[in-house]
């Protein structure tokens, strides 16, 4: 009856917050040797011109391969390195293997594009930051222009003004920074005119039912259109099908994102992928995935 399968929901809830809560504790306690024993790899997954795919960069996103259970996505380890105060050693290693893999594709002689790192709000803010950043373009002997970061609007949770300190520092090192997952946060419209970002990537919620949600499209307008008039470049995530791609070349976003064109993969892979894509000489209409 409904009562007993209240109390099932109920013990099934119970149990399985428990479960949630134990699982978090042994993950937080192998992050502490992750590192150490190199069970972290960057994969790279390209941002492509919108109206021809070529790519016009790349995104860092980091993998745990754990020895037990596998890969385990960032969106359930990063939290947990944050929690512990791992994100700042483990942060500073993402930095410092982003620029090697970049400079190792420089050397290696192949077309070579920016790549963007993806940056905690608790790293970004620390004090040394800059010093880390600078010193993992010196040791790489990367150019600046090669490295992006990507922050969220978590930045601001202490106050703008450290934020865009931050920033305009960056960008007198010759970094810029784009602010990721747009519109699903605390977002105010007056960060875009405050932040001297250069780029705004427009969360994966709001492209999803861009076709069947007529309030979504209308949001992705509205963002695009006023970050153009801010000076800002947009970008568009998680795009999976033709269609999307479609609507935001209609909506003169500028860079898209997503498993359509090609999933995060390898270093070795997206070198690849470099040298299998030289500069295309009509727009392309076929999806990356389908050349390879
Ligand atoms: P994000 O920075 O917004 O990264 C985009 C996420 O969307 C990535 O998930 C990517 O694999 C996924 N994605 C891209 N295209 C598609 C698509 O077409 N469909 C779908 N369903 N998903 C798509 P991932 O790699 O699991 O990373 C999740 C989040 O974890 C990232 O979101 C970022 O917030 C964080 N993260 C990942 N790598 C790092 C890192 O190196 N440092 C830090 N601090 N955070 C990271
Ligand atoms: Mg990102
Ligand atoms: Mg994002
Ligand atoms: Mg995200």
């Amino acid at each position: 009856d409904a009562k007993q399968e209240g109390r099932n929901i109920w013990n099934w809830y119970q149990c399985d917050r428990h479960r949630v809560t134990e699982e978090a504790v042994l993950l937080r306690h192998d992050l502490h040797t992750a590192l150490r024993h190199d069970q972290f790899e960057l994969y790279y997954q390209p941002i492509v011109e919108a109206v021809n795919g070529r790519i016009r960069g790349l995104e860092a996103l980091i993998r745990w391969h754990h020895p037990e259970r596998g890969m385990i996505s960032p969106g359930v380890f990063i939290p947990l390195a944050e929690q512990t105060g791992q994100i700042i050693p483990l942060g500073r290693w993402i930095l410092r293997r982003a620029c090697q893999d970049v400079a190792t594709m420089r050397a290696e002689g192949g077309r070579v594009v920016p790549v963007a790192v993806n940056i905690s709000s608790l790293q970004f803010r620390r004090d040394g930051f800059l010093a880390d950043v600078q010193a993992a373009l010196d040791d790489a002997g990367l150019p600046p222009e090669l490295l992006q970061l990507e922050v969220t609007e978590s930045v601001l949770l202490d106050g703008a003004e450290r934020a865009i300190e931050l920033i305009n520092q960056l960008k007198a090192m010759g970094i810029l920074v784009a602010l990721d997952d747009f519109g699903t946060g605390f977002s105010s419209l007056s960060y875009l005119r405050d932040l001297p970002i250069h780029k705004v990537k427009l969360d994966r919620s709001f492209i999803q039912d861009i076709a069947t949600s007529r309030s979504n499209a209308a949001i992705v307008q509205g963002i695009i259109t006023m970050a153009h008039h801010l000076d800002l470049v947009v970008v568009a995530e998680g795009i999976e099908e033709r269609e999307q791609q479609q609507d935001l070349i209609r909506r003169h976003c500028d860079l898209l994102q997503g498993f359509y064109f090609a999933k995060p993969m390898p270093r070795g892979a997206v070198m690849g992928l470099l040298d299998l894509l030289p500069e295309p000489v009509a727009p392309r209409a076929q999806p990356i995935s389908a050349l390879l």
